[in-house]
């Protein structure tokens, strides 16, 4: 597989938890915060599905959920594909804890973060993504966090069709 490996990301989802609530979700993002982290996959399972992967020649890995960032042991997460050997390392967030995780994960040695910016209008926030308008300046706010963070670079995406 290793050509063809070393061009595509492989994805890990480490946890089918959301704090939002979008009403696009494919069912990735249900359930409240924390009901689906005890039975996600541990840190050491996770890194030795990576190093297998890696053994196999993927080269790019993504980390996604629900949101990543929920996890508490995040940051060991990221530090154990590290040590696996893994330097394209990023995570795919919804940016609303990122104010406060983004110098640990850089810490950890995270060197990319894409946030899923869903909108700018903080009312469809409310109505769409079941989470109060308040987060859009969160979600901002750890936007600046994440730019701020030497070492880090950023992808913002847009994922509904509108801001
Ligand atoms: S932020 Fe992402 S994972 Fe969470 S509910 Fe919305 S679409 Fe689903």
């Amino acid at each position: 597989m290793g050509p063809l490996a070393r061009s595509r990301y492989f994805r890990i989802s480490v946890t089918d938890c959301c704090n939002m609530t979008c009403a696009f979700c494919h069912n990735e993002g249900q359930g409240p915060v924390g009901k689906g982290v005890a039975a996600a996959l541990d840190v050491e399972s996770i890194a030795w599905v990576a190093e297998i992967a890696f053994d196999e020649g993927f080269r790019k890995f993504k980390l996604t959920g629900g949101e990543p960032l929920i996890r508490p042991d995040i940051c060991e997460v990221v530090s154990a594909l590290r040590a696996v050997g893994i330097q394209d390392l990023s995570i795919i967030t919804n940016g609303s804890l990122l104010a406060r995780m983004a110098s640990p994960l850089r810490d950890a040695g995270l060197g990319r973060v894409n946030v899923s910016l869903h909108s700018l209008d903080p009312y469809r926030f409310q109505s769409e993504f079941g989470s109060g308008p308040s987060l859009v300046q969160k979600i901002v706010t750890g936007i600046d966090a994440a730019i701020s963070v030497r070492n880090v670079s950023m992808i913002l995406e847009q994922m509904a069709a509108r801001v």
